[in-house]
C-alpha cells in the first residue's frame, strides 16, 4: 500500500514520529510537509530529535489567513495526489494542513485516514474545531484517541469507519518522558529547581490575536508566585511586540522567556515543573501523562477527561482562577491517574487499522 502522509506543524511532527518509521517497514510512504511550520525551532529540530524520515515533498506554504493558507495547500496538494496515486491519505490532528490534506484526498477519490479524529471543544470560533469537524466528515477511517472521541463521532453520524486506537502522541511522550525527567541539568542550566517553577505556552488565536486578551495573558503570567518559564511561539512573540507588551513580560522578575524549545528539553522542563499553564491541546495531555497538574488558559477543552480526573483546570485568562487552581493542586497531591489515552502502542494500532480498512 502507498500512503501519502500530510504534515505541517509541530504537534503533527511529534505524532508522525509514532507512525512513519513503522509504516515504512511494511508499506510505502510519501511524506509531504506543507510548510505551515517552517523554521528550525518548530520543524527541523523535531525531525532530527525524533527520527522522523525526511519529507519527500516540501510545499513551502506558510503565513496568510487560515482560508488563504488552506486554499494554497489544497492547490499544491492536488497534483501531488494525482502524481503519487496513493491508496490512502493520512492526516493528523486539527490544523490547516489536516483539512487541506483531507480534502485533497477525498476530492481525488482517495480514502482518507484521520488520526486524532473525533476531538471536539464544541467551540466553533476556534479554527482548529472547524478543521477537525470538516476533516472527520470527509474521512473514510477515523482513528480515535479516546472513548469520548468515539462517542462524538457516533453522535455526528460520520460516514467513515470509527476505530479506537489510543493516542499516538502518548506513544512518543511515554518513550521520551522517562529519559527527559532525569535531565535535571537542563533545568539547572536555566536556573530552575525541580518542582519549584511553572512552564507556560500560549499561541491560540483566541488568546493572542486580540490585544485585550493578550494583556490578560501577560498579567496572568506576571501574577504567578513562582518562576515561570514561558516558551514563546513565534506567533505569540509577534503579537506581544505589536501590542507593546513584550517589555512588560521581560521586566517580570519571575519570567524566563525562551524561544520554542526542542522536544527533549521542553519535556525535561515540563516533567519537573510544579504545574503547566497552557492553551495547547497536546500539552494538556502530556502534562497528565507526566503527572504534572495543568492550568488550561481556555474556557473549553477537547481533553475533557483530564479535567474530570482533577489534573486539569480550565481558567480561561482569569488570573484569580489560575492562582486558585495552583493552590488547589497543592492540596490534592494524590489524585488517581488512569490510563485515559491508551498504552503507548497507538502507532501499531494505526498501522493495523490502515492495513485492515484501506489496503
Ligand atoms: N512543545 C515543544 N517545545 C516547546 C513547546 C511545546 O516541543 O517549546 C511541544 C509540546 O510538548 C507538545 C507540542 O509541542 O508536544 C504542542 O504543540 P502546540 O502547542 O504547537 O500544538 P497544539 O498541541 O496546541 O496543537
Amino acid at each position: 500500500m502507498r500512503v501519502l502522509t500530510v504534515i505541517g506543524n509541530r504537534p503533527q511532527f511529534i505524532k508522525a514520529a509514532a507512525v512513519s518509521a513503522r509504516l515504512r517497514r511494511s508499506h510505502e510512504e510519501v511524506l509531504v510537509h506543507t510548510g505551515q511550520h517552517f523554521d528550525d525551532e518548530l520543524s527541523a529540530i523535531f525531525f532530527r530529535e525524533l527520527g522522523i524520515p525526511e519529507p519527500d515533498r516540501q510545499l513551502g506554504i506558510a503565513l496568510g489567513s487560515n482560508s488563504s493558507q488552506t486554499a494554497r495547500m489544497l492547490a499544491a496538494l492536488e497534483p501531488v495526489v494525482v502524481e503519487m496515486a496513493p491508496d490512502a491519505v493520512l492526516v493528523y490532528g486539527d490544523t490547516n494542513s489536516t483539512l487541506a490534506g483531507a480534502l485533497a484526498g477525498a476530492q481525488s477519490g482517495v480514502p482518507v485516514a484521520h488520526v486524532e479524529a473525533g476531538m471536539r471543544s464544541f467551540d466553533r470560533s476556534m479554527p482548529e474545531e472547524l478543521n477537525r469537524v470538516l476533516a472527520d466528515h470527509v474521512s473514510a477511517l477515523l482513528l480515535c484517541s479516546s472513548e469520548v472521541a468515539v462517542r462524538n463521532l457516533r453522535r455526528e453520524n460520520v460516514a467513515g469507519s470509527v476505530e479506537l486506537v489510543g493516542d499516538v502522541m502518548v506513544d512518543v511522550a511515554l518513550t521520551v518522558q522517562p529519559q527527559a525527567r532525569s535531565r535535571v541539568d537542563l533545568l539547572r542550566a536555566r536556573g530552575l529547581k525541580p518542582g519549584e517553577y511553572l512552564v507556560a505556552t500560549a499561541h491560540r488565536s483566541g488568546n493572542v490575536d486580540e490585544p485585550a486578551r493578550l494583556e490578560s495573558l501577560v498579567e496572568l503570567l506576571l501574577a504567578m508566585p513562582l518562576p515561570v518559564l514561558f516558551s514563546m511561539h513565534p506567533r505569540t512573540r509577534e503579537r506581544l511586540v505589536d501590542a507593546g507588551l513584550l517589555e512588560r513580560l521581560r521586566d517580570g522578575e519571575r519570567l524566563i522567556l525562551t524561544p520554542p524549545l526542542g522536544y527533549l528539553e521542553f519535556t525535561a522542563l515540563m516533567c519537573n515543573a510544579r504545574a503547566v499553564l497552557t492553551d495547547s491541546g497536546g500539552l494538556q495531555k502530556e502534562a497528565y501523562l507526566a503527572g504534572v497538574p495543568c492550568i488550561t488558559l481556555r474556557a473549553s477543552t477537547e481533553w475533557i477527561e483530564t479535567v474530570e480526573c482533577g489534573w486539569n483546570r480550565l481558567v480561561d485568562l482569569d488570573r484569580a482562577a489560575a492562582l486558585d487552581a495552583l493552590e488547589s493542586f497543592a492540596r490534592e497531591p494524590d489524585l488517581a491517574r488512569p490510563a485515559l489515552y491508551g498504552d503507548g502502542h497507538a502507532g501499531e494500532r494505526v498501522l493495523a487499522a490502515l492495513t485492515l480498512h484501506l489496503q
